[in-house]
């Protein structure tokens, strides 16, 4: 016995059993790989083993990965390449045992613990749905380091393995099985002793070659073929990040060097590629990102500790777009859900959109038909109030209209017992004037999602004056138990998220106006790093939505917020954006041209960098007053906010995290520049900016 690994042995055969002590979590620190290290070395000389089975003592957790605080720690290319030298030099060890070895997956199998796998001869893994298997280093910046990048494709070949690793997907035991990630399924209850009897069944430790067709094999074997996979590869990579994440192009350039080649030289590459991305500060940034996600999906709101949600039936009311989102959602996710409206058709639309959405679910295999027509089943409608009265959490999604809401809220306070929780998904209008009207305003709250529901992972919780502890907390819980990462904000006009979006949007509007063409200001949003261009954005949304929550944050921000002109002249003329085929784009399916009829100025001057600061650093300089006004807690809620809400690019850390890498002061300089040659009120500084600027600080330290 070492450290966290202890070998047991009957009949002959072995068994590695992984059991890290002081967590919950197995993860390979570097500590655990010392002593893996240690018994692999005692392993290797025994005489008596015919086989080895690599297990997980932890329920449900096979190794969820290498220790990400030990990556996050790495400072110099050689630190880099030493850790990842080490770590391969240990699974060489795990590989070159001179009897057959299967890893037998319980559980999450990600990163370093697929690595791990990976140097066994075999693997198998249980249908349980807790398994996740696959190597996400990618997503922090980073490639696999200790082997994964050469052991996988040569597994499962370039065509497969290449993208798994480029897209760093985690994928279920059925999918690694129909890929070659794994070699068997068991059943969960028998999973240990059927990977005993199939490591005894093993002849040796080799396998026999893959078969392939013809166009795998001339796409795999000849250096045409490979050129090929490699160039669409990098041209995939390309479109989807604009070249923002070094990670997917090192991790073509090392693969294209390596694969189908052998000997110790692929290996040593492998670590000199994963030193030059261990220090990168993109890398850096998505590692806080990671843990700042981490830290928001446990993150606890309030002192008053709930046990749950208290949710086994909900109501929607309003089945349009968001309505029949949430409704599709909360059945997703094994709840029943009533959903009102005064309209029948919107109903009808409401369960053709869940349904759509659930088949393409059904389409892409996330889920069986049926489940399909189990989750369809959850979902009834209704034009009156019967059926609405027993949920426990109803979530109101009528038109963004007080009076209409108001109206809605007190009809539901009158139907419903005290324990109910009456949430408003609300872009920007004041939950506090809903609460007002009720009988229990203590449970009322803000729920606002973000379209589409299904795909977008954030919501805000919205505390209103009189909204009680105890009914954030249920709320809280009953949004993560829909997949969804929370912020909670104050009741304040467009809370945090549209408060910050909408004078980007605005601001671009302005830039049109003044003369710059759709696609240039689209364009310097996209090669920020932006997932879409605010021109694009606006249409996507709708004008008309756009419009309303712009004039909502105008009245109450007044001359900061002023609505351009052109997007009052748009909204006008009835071109809505997307939905109607026209905004300040032409819409023609995918395609979309500027729209000749939206008038704007002849020839801008203004250079693309400062188009991007004015658009970038007027959301910094609201954001200070979010945090000057505790419209949310910390600068981290307002990164962990932007990225999720708003697809903030990840690799900038976020959008205080990105303020600080620039430093206050340069951006205060910048400010006053803009106040002075733009516009006195739009770029007028925040008091903490000026405060920031003043004392050297970030908003983060
Ligand atoms: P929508 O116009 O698509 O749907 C509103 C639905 O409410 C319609 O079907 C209408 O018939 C119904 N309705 C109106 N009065 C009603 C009443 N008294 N009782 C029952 N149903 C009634 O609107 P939407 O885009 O789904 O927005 C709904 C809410 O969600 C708004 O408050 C909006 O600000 C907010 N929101 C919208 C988005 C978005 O992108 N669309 C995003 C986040 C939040």
């Amino acid at each position: 016995m070492s450290g966290a690994w202890r070998i047991t042995v009957a009949e002959g055969v072995g068994e590695l059993i992984f059991d890290n002590p002081d967590s919950d979590v197995n993860v390979l620190t570097s500590t655990h790989l010392a002593s893996l290290d240690r018994t692999l070395d005692e392993l290797s000389e025994r005489k008596d083993l015919r086989a080895l089975i690599v297990t997980s003592a932890k329920e449900r957790i096979f190794i969820a990965g290498a220790d990400i605080r030990e990556i996050e720690g790495i400072t110099t290319p050689k630190d880099a390449t030493d850790k990842a030298e080490q770590g391969k030099a240990i699974f060489k060890k795990l590989e070159d045992l001179p009897y057959p070895t299967v890893c037998v997956i319980n559980g999450a199998c990600l990163g370093g613990g697929y690595e791990l796998a990976l140097a066994c001869d075999r693997r198998v893994a249980s249908f349980s749905t807790a398994i996740k298997i696959g190597l996400p280093e990618v997503n922090l910046g980073i490639l696999p380091g200790f082997g994964g990048s050469i052991r996988l494709p040569r597994l499962v070949g370039l065509l497969k393995g290449l993208p798994l690793i480029l897209a760093g997907k985690m994928v279920t035991p059925e999918e690694a099985l129909k890929n070659g990630m794994v070699d068997r399924l068991f059943p969960e209850k028998t999973l240990k002793t059927d990977a005993l009897a199939y490591a005894v069944s093993l002849k040796g430790k080799g396998r026999s070659p893959r078969k392939k067709d013809l166009s795998t094999a001339f796409l795999e074997d000849t250096p045409v073929g490979r050129a090929i996979v490699y160039d669409k590869a990098r041209k995939d990579v390309m479109k989807r990040t604009k070249g923002h994440y070094p990670a997917p192009l090192e991790i073509i350039r090392l693969v294209s060097r390596t694969y189908g080649r052998s000997g110790a030289g692929v290996y040593r590459l492998e670590s000199e590629h994963f030193a030059r991305l261990g220090t990168t500060e993109v890398s850096k940034n998505l590692i806080k990102v990671f843990f700042l996600s981490e830290k928001y999906k446990k993150h606890r709101w309030t002192d008053t500790p709930v046990k749950t949600d208290g949710v086994r039936r909900c109501g929607v009311v309003g089945a349009g777009v968001m309505g029949g989102g949430i409704a599709q959602l909360v059945s997703a996710k094994g709840l029943p859900v009533r959903v009102k409206d005064i309209n029948d058709k919107a109903l009808a639309g409401a369960l053709a959109e869940a349904h759509k959405i659930n088949q393409g679910a059904l389409k892409r295999r996330r889920i069986k038909r049926h489940q399909l027509e189990g989750r369809m089943s959850l979902i009834s409608t209704t034009l009156d109030d019967s059926g609405m009265g027993t949920s426990d959490m109803i979530i109101e999604a009528v038109v963004e209209d007080l009076g209409i809401k108001q109206k809605v809220f007190k009809g539901l306070s009158e139907i419903t017992g005290p324990d109910t929780v009456l949430a408003s998904n609300t872009s920007s209008l004041p939950v506090t004037r809903m609460a007002e009207v009720c009988r229990h305003p203590e449970r009322v709250v803000g729920l606002h999602f973000f379209n589409p529901v299904d795909r977008m992972p954030l919501v805000e919780v919205i505390r209103a004056e009189r909204t009680s502890p105890e009914t954030i907390e249920r709320t809280v819980l009953f949004a993560r138990r829909l997949g969804k990462t929370v912020i909670l904000t104050e009741d304040r006009p467009g809370f945090l998220v549209n408060r910050l979006l909408l004078p980007y949007l605005n601001e671009a509007a302005y830039l049109l106006q003044e003369g710059m063409p759709c696609t240039t200001i689209d364009r310097i949003a996209e090669n920020f790093g932006l997932p879409m261009g605010p021109i694009e954005l606006a249409d996507q949304v709708g004008i008309d939505v756009g419009y309303k929550v712009a004039h909502i944050l105008q009245e109450a921000f007044g001359e900061r917020m002023k609505v351009a002109s052109i997007l009052e002249e748009v909204k006008k003329a009835g071109l809505l954006g997307k939905k109607s085929g026209k905004g300040f784009y032409i819409h023609d399916g995918k395609k979309r041209t500027p729209n000749p009829e939206v008038k704007t100025g002849s020839g801008s001057r203004t250079s693309a960098e400062d188009a991007l600061k004015r658009m970038v650093y007027i959301m910094i300089n609201e954001a200070a007053r979010c945090l000057e006004e505790k419209v949310v807690d910390s600068a981290a809620t307002v990164d962990i906010g932007m990225i999720m809400g708003t697809g903030f690019p990840p690799h900038r850390g976020g959008l205080l995290r990105y303020a600080d890498s620039i430093g206050a002061l340069p951006i205060l300089k910048d400010l006053e520049r803009l106040a002075k040659d733009v516009d006195a009120k739009r770029f007028e500084p925040a008091k903490l900016l000026v405060e920031l600027a003043r004392t050297g600080r970030g908003f983060h330290s």
